[in-house]
């Protein structure tokens, strides 16, 4: 067993940045240095700003860095230090060639890999941090044990990270469990140990689960699939309940309150986003096509189909409602996010919102607490369109709050569940006053309590209930 001194993370993005934060805010005999290739990036880490935003993060981050935690670009020189590297490099999914829209790109991993196998001169242990398809560590093992000379070993753990953005500091520093995947040999085991015992310096040892490599690699991308299947599962319901009179408030409790199920999770909305989920599930459904299982693949399929459903069908709902028409209409957006409490974008359903939007030539005011105004209009820029930011310049207004947004607007579209939004604070008194008439508000986060809305005046639809009910 290796006693741990000097960790390197390789990928200072929204998981490798926290969670080695965090092993170095409880570790404080562990020299942490966290990498990356992306100057910008790590030089925002080394800043006043960081690059992302976290609940918590700049308490860990200011508390130990400069001490045994250290941001930079020189690669060679912390894998060279490193006892322990964790690879947290992206994976997303691949956008051209063969398997595009669906396979992992592992361009990143196996980067990571060679850069690690080319600069080693001793032993270490090499943690895939990233979300990776089922049977990647054994890639990387050929790739380190091909390039290395035969004093040096490299042991290989799975150690995938299920922190959520948002609630990523509490999420690290008391996680529900935290998973080991190791080959059963005696080295990997011994390895298996060695980052066991960094973790037990703050996690309950009952809650550092060990599992062979291949059972912790799928099991990744199981727990994201089976959160997102839940998604869709009430989103479904959702769409039964609009046209029943159910209350999708309701089933959620009713069903929750059954202990095999539990309450969490069920909540309807407009669609999850996030870099994970649909990467994850598209990765678990390439994976049982290539292993010749269609059934499997079209069964976990469905659960990224029923999001794109539900986006769409908001939108058309918010169509019908303004008399089928958007046309020279001021759509104000509230939030940007794909959640609450973090500036991430990825997949946000507000992007696919917007953009359905401008296609039938609204005018969208946006407006989210966190994001920055460049990352809105990357997000919405159309590849390859000539002039397209002044299109688009044309086509929204990104503004400084709520009450900006939503002035002169025809409708309040509220898609990010940010608590500013909720009624006991933001004045949608005031928000109507300032509106065209009619004038109405889809909650697509189920935030705003209907009747106490529609006593203002609004025309409100909210996911999951029937207006008439
Ligand atoms: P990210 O894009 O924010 O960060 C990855 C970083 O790795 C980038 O800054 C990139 O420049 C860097 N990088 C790539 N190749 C490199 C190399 N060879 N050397 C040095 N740096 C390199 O990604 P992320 O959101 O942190 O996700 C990382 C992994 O963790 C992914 O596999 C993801 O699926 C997984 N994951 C993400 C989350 C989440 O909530 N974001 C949660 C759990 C797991």
């Amino acid at each position: 067993m290796v006693d741990v001194k000097s960790i390197c993370c390789i990928g200072a993005g929204y998981v490798g940045g926290p969670t080695c934060a965090v092993i170095a805010y409880k570790c404080h005999n562990i020299k942490v240095t966290i990498v990356d290739l992306n100057q910008a990036r790590i030089d925002a880490w080394n800043s006043d700003k960081l690059p992302i935003y976290e609940p918590g993060l700049e308490e860990v981050v200011f508390d130990r860095r400069g001490k045994n935690l250290f941001f930079t670009t020189d690669v060679d020189a912390a894998i060279e230090e490193a006892d322990l590297i964790f690879v947290s490099v992206n994976t997303p999914t691949k956008k051209t060639g063969m398997g595009a829209g669906m396979a992992a790109d592992l361009a990143y991993i196996e980067g990571a890999t060679r850069r690690i196998a080319e600069v080693a001169t001793r032993s270490k242990i090499v943690v895939e941090k990233s979300t990776v398809p089922c049977r990647t560590a054994e890639s990387m093992r050929t790739i380190l044990e091909a390039n290395s000379t035969g004093s040096i070993h490299f042991d290989i753990l799975s150690n995938p990270e299920f922190l959520a953005e948002g609630t990523a500091i509490k999420d690290l520093l008391n996680p529900d469990r935290v998973l080991i995947g190791a080959l059963q040999t005696p080295e990997g085991i011994s390895a298996q140990k060695s980052l066991a015992a960094v973790y037990q310096n703050w996690v309950p040892e009952d809650r550092v689960i060990t599992t062979n490599l291949w059972s912790s690699e799928l099991s990744k991308l199981a727990a994201n699939a089976l959160l997102a299947q839940r998604i869709s599962s009430i989103n479904a319901l959702s769409a039964i309940c609009e046209a029943t009179g159910a209350d999708v408030d309701e089933v959620a409790y009713a069903c929750g309150r059954d202990s095999r199920l539990g309450s969490k999770f069920l909540k309807a909305s407009v669609g999850f986003g996030g870099s994970c989920f649909q990467k994850d599930i598209l990765n678990l459904v390439y994976l049982s096509q290539q292993l010749n299982l269609p059934e499997v693949a079209d069964y976990w399929q469905q659960v990224v189909i029923m999001n794109e459903y539900q986006k769409k069908r908001f939108v058309r709902k918010i169509i019908s409602t303004l008399f089928n028409t958007i046309t020279n209409k001021r759509i104000a957006v509230l939030g940007f996010a794909f959640k609450k409490d973090t500036g991430d974008t990825r997949e946000s359903a507000a992007i696919t919102l917007i953009k359905d939007f401008i296609d039938e030539n609204a005018h969208v005011a946006i407006y989210d607490p966190k994001v920055e105004h460049e990352q809105i209009y990357m997000d919405l820029a159309e590849p390859g369109v000539v002039d397209n930011r002044k299109q688009l310049e044309k086509s929204i207004s990104i503004c400084g709050d709520a009450y900006e947004a939503c002035k002169g607007a025809d409708a309040v579209v509220i898609v990010t569940e940010w608590d500013e939004f909720k009624s006991d604070q933001l004045d949608y008194q005031r928000i109507y006053d300032n509106m065209h008439k009619p004038a109405f508000l889809f909650d697509g986060r189920l935030l705003l309590d209907a009747a106490q809305i529609r006593e203002i005046g609004f025309k409100v639809h909210i996911i999951g209930k029937n207006e008439l009910a």
